[in-house]
Formats: C-alpha cells, sequence, structure tokens
C-alpha cells in the first residue's frame, strides 16, 4: 500500500483569534495537493474555531490529550471531548512536553494508546538531543522511545503516524540533511518491520520534524522513507502552503 504523504502543522502555543483565523483562510484559499493529508495543530483554545471554520479535507489535531476519561483532571482535555468538537487527531510526546513538562516515555506510550483505542489518531513525536547525536546514541534513544510505546499499544499502529524530529533542529533553523534525516527514518521503518510486522512498516508514515521550511522540503521529500513533515514555525506562515505542496 501506497502510504500517502502527511503534513502536520504544529501551532505550538502561538496565535491570536485573528491569526488563527487568518491561517484558516489562507488554507481554505489555496489550491493543495489532494494526494496529501493535511492536519493543523492550533492550540486547545481555538480547536473548535479552527474545525468549524477549516475546509473539511483538512485534519484538526489537539497538540496533546488525556489518557482517562472525563472526570476530575483540572487541566486536561479527554479524547471524547476531542471527538465531541469533531478533531480526529492530536499530536502525543513532542519533545517540548517531554522535557519541559517531564512527560515520559510511558506517560507519552500511555496516552497514545489511549487515544489510539478510542478512536483518535496520534502523530507520535521520538528525537535526540545534540548531546545524544554527538555521542553516537541516536538510534538507540530513538529504538528505546519506540520500545516504550509498543510495550504499551501492541500491535496495532494503524492509528499511528510517527514523527521524527531531532530536538537540535526544532526552531533552531539547523535542519537535519537529508542523509542524516533518511538514516534515522529507515532505522524506524526497519525496527517496525522486526518488531512490530511488516504492514506496519509499509503502512506507517514517518514525518520529519525540525525546521522544515518551504525551501528545504523538496529536497527531504524526495527521501524515501520521509512520508512528509511536522512543520512548527513555518506552519503559521502563508509558505506553509508551499510545503503542502513540496510534491507538485
Ligand atoms: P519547527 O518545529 O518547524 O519550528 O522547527 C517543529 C516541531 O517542533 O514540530
Amino acid at each position: 500500500m501506497a502510504r500517502k504523504f502527511f503534513v502536520g502543522g504544529n501551532f505550538k502555543m502561538n496565535g491570536t483569534i485573528s491569526s488563527v483565523k487568518e491561517i484558516v483562510n489562507n488554507l481554505n484559499n489555496a489550491q493543495l495537493d489532494s494526494n496529501t493529508e493535511t492536519v493543523i495543530a492550533p492550540p486547545a483554545l481555538y480547536l473548535l474555531l479552527v474545525r468549524e471554520n477549516l475546509k473539511k479535507e483538512i485534519g484538526v489535531a489537539a497538540q496533546n490529550v488525556y489518557d482517562k476519561p472525563n472526570g476530575a483532571f483540572t487541566g486536561e482535555i479527554s479524547v471524547s471531548q476531542l471527538q465531541d468538537s469533531g478533531i480526529a487527531w492530536t499530536i502525543l510526546g513532542h519533545s517540548e512536553r517531554r522535557t519541559i513538562l517531564r512527560e515520559s516515555d510511558e506517560v507519552v506510550a500511555s496516552k497514545t494508546k489511549y487515544a489510539s483505542d478510542n478512536g483518535v489518531s496520534v502523530i507520535w513525536c521520538c528525537g535526540e538531543s545534540l548531546e545524544e547525536r554527538e555521542a553516537g546514541k541516536t538510534l538507540d534513544v530513538i529504538a528505546g522511545q519506540l520500545a516504550a510505546l509498543k510495550k504499551q499499544l501492541g500491535s496495532d499502529w494503524s492509528r499511528i503516524v510517527v514523527a521524527y524530529e531531532p530536538i537540535w533542529a526544532i526552531g533552531t533553523g539547523k535542519v537535519a540533511t537529508t542523509q542524516q534525516a533518511q538514516e534515522v527514518h529507515a532505522s524506524i521503518r526497519a525496527w517496525l518491520k522486526k518488531e512490530v510486522s511488516d504492514k506496519a512498516a509499509d503502512e506507517t508514515r514517518i514525518l520529519y520534524g525540525g525546521s522544515v521550511s518551504e525551501k528545504n522540503c523538496k529536497d527531504l521529500s524526495k527521501e524515501k522513507d520521509i512520508d512528509g513533515f511536522l512543520v512548527g514555525g513555518a506552519s503559521l506562515k502563508p509558505a506553509f502552503v508551499d510545503i503542502i505542496n513540496s510534491n507538485l
């Protein structure tokens, strides 16, 4: 099965009602490659605004979700609330949540399992720090993060999109080279084949994230195991459309 190219836009904690509306209008009016699946992740406060105004071909993702049903969990959002609001996706395990909010591999895996089991698709993020890369530990770090996910998720990866985001490339303008990215993507696919199934290896989209721009996306998209992007800063700009259309 051919993997459909996927581009996610992670707004992080950016935007106002007016700037988010502007992004939505821009996307609604743009000619987007129909062979690319596009999903944008505004801050939680704007999810409904975006879902109600964005054209239906584009998906909407939360940036986080909790792994319990509704209840006494102050500050959290539930999977059923996302579904009630027409939000079919969530990002989980972004490095900013892993490092700043101290989410462990286990917490991320538990939330991923809960969302996936209950019908919300997940952009699950992994990636190494600069220190880990310089110590030659990149592939081990990624394999460890994947193993922690598999331990709870099991063999059904049909609702998972993997985003490889080297931490040193996020928001720094320092993009991984096409070879660096392809090497890690190929190793993630090989891991899926060995540890999960041929089906998971063939069908799971593996995105690259970290300083993706309209300038570097075309070269990255040509790599065999790069199935799309998770875009931060550039998803707030009109040039996001060029990234969505990087295969045209
Ligand atoms: P960036 O962020 O594109 O601004 O580097 C990517 C991400 O954190 O998802």
